[in-house]
């Protein structure tokens, strides 16, 4: 079977149709062949080898299992330092790894044994003709399988809420809501009846899911229109995230830096003052949060300012290239070495929220400067971090059009997969 790296544009939809099929074959004999995990066994490959396993057990160490094996201690002491030189193994871990003792026949001596530190890795040692042990470390390579989830919002729901009930996994939902709040406003743009969809990976291990892995393609029907986001490795290798006409997802400021947290007050050219009582403009978004919540920089840039004042509190101001500044104010604290001067990375903590200045209650007041001039922060156009030339578009619109067609496939099959 071809594989499929990052980029199928290669690929046709008849092939994904025929790799399914193939794929779901290949799954049904895993699950034939599937041995019981835990304890030991004997088996024999096709070429004559025979070979024990043994899953490691509380207690066990290295020398143990070797010598039941009837090796002799001068062969434990050597195994155990190419062990430790070669692969940087000193300990066996019970319940998860997993040694194999290789014989040519079953009363020969072993000569080879495996060890299977980690799902991704395996580790070699061989017996030469002179009797020295040779060690070598080598990676295993994920499957990656595509799943598709979809949900719909319903009355009173987060999307944090309706992405669990449609099995979306925490640590996924997590990154399509980073993902997505770089389009979005969860607060205004949400509403019951309203479509989502995520593609992402789940990376198995000899026919064993090991984890999670990267979010592949993200779709949600906001209120603004629908937003579609697909992950793209351009030609230079750089892995980013476009729309669906290419254009780059990610932008180089977040309108929301802290996810999740409440609007209490949107941008404004004039609001009354709750403290102060009188109108005047709210050149920020307050999102409500606890104290102590951590602030995440809206994106990469240096503090310019870091101080207080009556009205922001404790405040750090950002610069993040030519046009744009952000600040974030009422601050119970500032981060660790985070001072002016300091270059901050984009979701770096620069300080926690606090109730600092003239305010009510914690939560973090956020401005955005363009240009010297306040914007609001939920409908300014910002700008994405990486764009694609004209040769990655080209190749990025037909990889799109591979994959919405997966994606069409496994929104009437919710149990298949693309083996990619
Ligand atoms: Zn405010």
């Amino acid at each position: 079977m071809k594989k499929v790296k990052d980029i199928i544009n290669s690929a046709t939809v008849a092939r994904i149709v025929a790799i399914v099929a193939v794929i779901l074959a290949i799954i049904a004999t895993i699950l034939v062949l599937a041995r019981p995990r835990g304890g030991s066994g004997l088996s024999v490959t096709d070429d004559g080898e025979h070979t024990s396993v043994v899953v490691v057990a509380a207690g066990d160490t290295l020398s143990k299992l070797l010598v039941d094996q009837g090796f002799s201690n001068a062969d434990v002491l050597e195994i155990a330092r190419v062990l430790k030189s070669d692969a940087d193994i000193t300990n066996l871990r019970a319940d998860n790894d997993k040694i194999e003792f290789v014989r040519t026949s079953p009363d020969a001596p072993v000569d080879k044994i495996v060890i299977i530190p980690s799902p991704w890795r395996r580790v070699e040692i061989t017996c030469d003709d002179a009797g020295k042990w040779l060690c070598s470390a080598q990676d295993i390579e994920p499957d990656r399988r595509a799943v598709y989830r979809a949900g719909e919002i319903r009355d009173g729901d987060s999307f944090y809420l309706a992405g669990g009930r449609a099995g979306i996994p925490d640590g996924i939902l997590a990154e399509v809501y980073d993902l997505l709040a770089f389009e979005m406003d969860f607060e205004r743009d949400v509403r019951a009846g309203q479509h989502f969809s995520v593609l992402y990976e789940e990376n198995f291990s000899n026919g064993k899911k090991v984890e999670n892995g990267r979010v592949l393609a993200v779709q949600f029907e906001a209120l603004r229109g629908n937003v579609k986001m697909y992950r793209f490795k351009k030609s230079d290798d750089k892995v980013g995230y476009y729309d669906e006409n290419g254009n780059g997802a990610i932008k180089s400021l977040k309108r929301t830096p802290i996810n999740n947290a409440r609007v209490t007050s949107s941008f404004s050219n004039r609001r009354k003052h709750p403290v102060l009582g009188y109108t005047r403009a709210h050149k920020g978004v307050d999102f409500r949060a606890s104290t102590g919540t951590p602030i995440p920089a809206a994106g990469a840039g240096r503090v310019v300012a870091r101080g207080y004042n009556s009205g922001h509190g404790n405040y750090i101001k950002l610069r993040h290239n030519a046009s744009y500044e952000t600040l974030y104010a009422h601050m119970s604290r500032f981060a660790k070495g985070v001072v002016v001067g300091t270059t901050v990375k984009q979701g770096q903590t620069i300080g926690y929220v606090g109730s600092t200045g003239l305010s009510t209650g914690p939560h973090l007041h956020y401005e955005i400067i363009k240009d010297g001039k306040h914007v609001n922060p939920m409908t300014v156009k910002l700008p994405a971090i990486s764009n694609l030339g004209q040769a990655d578009k080209e190749k990025f619109l037909e990889y799109r059009r591979v994959l919405d067609a997966g994606i069409d496939l496994l929104s009437t099959h919710p149990d298949w997969f693309i083996q990619l």
